[in-house]
């Protein structure tokens, strides 16, 4: 997509999102120009879903950038971004969380985290079951992870037109989150992407992660 278009559909969704709702701009696949304008508009919190394709970028772009890892993240992975890394949405076991610790130890540094539970139906997502990221929650407000902070929830719905189904599974989130929070205060509930932000807005979430409808669609499927 041209410079300039990037420059309207980021207008156009930053018009639309609620002041306090977080924007995670969705870079993967998008070129280090591509984002550097986006930066340029004044974004600061860019999302990518691949280590390599994010230790590859990191480089190339303004250190000032928190940048958020959003995909499945391999645990022998995890220090290649250790250093630097913001937040981590896609917590999806506690051995990954383990290594997160670990690895942020080193740096001496803190870093974020999000719990991903699994609220769709389809099988091939990943994510925490629901007393799983209970589990883990609690071990944290014990103390097993004192280098992360849990800051969070992640979920991603069905990939369906059927809006019941889509507002079901965010509902369940939402109310995982309010449950998880009594125990410890939970900021960030990070659901909606492209096609389902506005939903997920209504159901509660406050942060979003927008990819192609701002950089337009990606060249290759991930
Ligand atoms: C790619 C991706 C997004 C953004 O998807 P779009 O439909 O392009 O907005 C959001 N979340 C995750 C986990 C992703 O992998």
């Amino acid at each position: 997509m041209s410079l300039e278009k990037i420059t309207k559909s980021y207008e156009r969704i930053k018009n639309i999102l609620p002041d306090d709702v977080q924007l995670v701009a969705v870079s993967k696949t998008h070129p280090a120009d591509q984002i550097l304008h986006v930066y340029n508009l004044r974004q600061r919190v860019f999302g990518e879903n691949k280590v390599q394709e994010l230790v590859e970028k990191y480089p190339l772009l303004p250190k000032d950038i928190q940048w958020h890892l959003i995909g499945h993240l391999q645990t022998n992975k995890v220090k290649y971004i250790a250093e630097f890394i913001d937040t981590v949405q896609s917590v999806d076991s506690e051995k990954l969380l383990e290594e997160i610790n670990k690895q942020a130890g080193k740096h001496q540094r803190k870093i974020k985290v999000l719990l991903q539970v699994k609220i769709a139906e389809e099988e091939t997502k990943f994510g925490l079951e629901i007393h799983e990221a209970k589990e883990i929650f609690q071990n944290y407000i014990n103390g097993k992870f004192p280098n992360v902070e849990i800051t969070g929830l992640m979920g991603m719905a069905t990939f369906t037109d059927d809006q019941n189904q889509i507002v079901k599974e965010f509902t369940l989130l939402k109310q995982i989150f309010d449950k998880l929070s009594l125990l410890k205060k939970l900021d960030v509930l990070s659901m909606g992407m492209s096609d389902d932000f506005p939903v997920a807005i209504q159901c509660g979430a406050n942060s979003v992660r927008i990819g192609s409808a701002i950089f337009g669609s990606r060249q290759y499927d991930l």
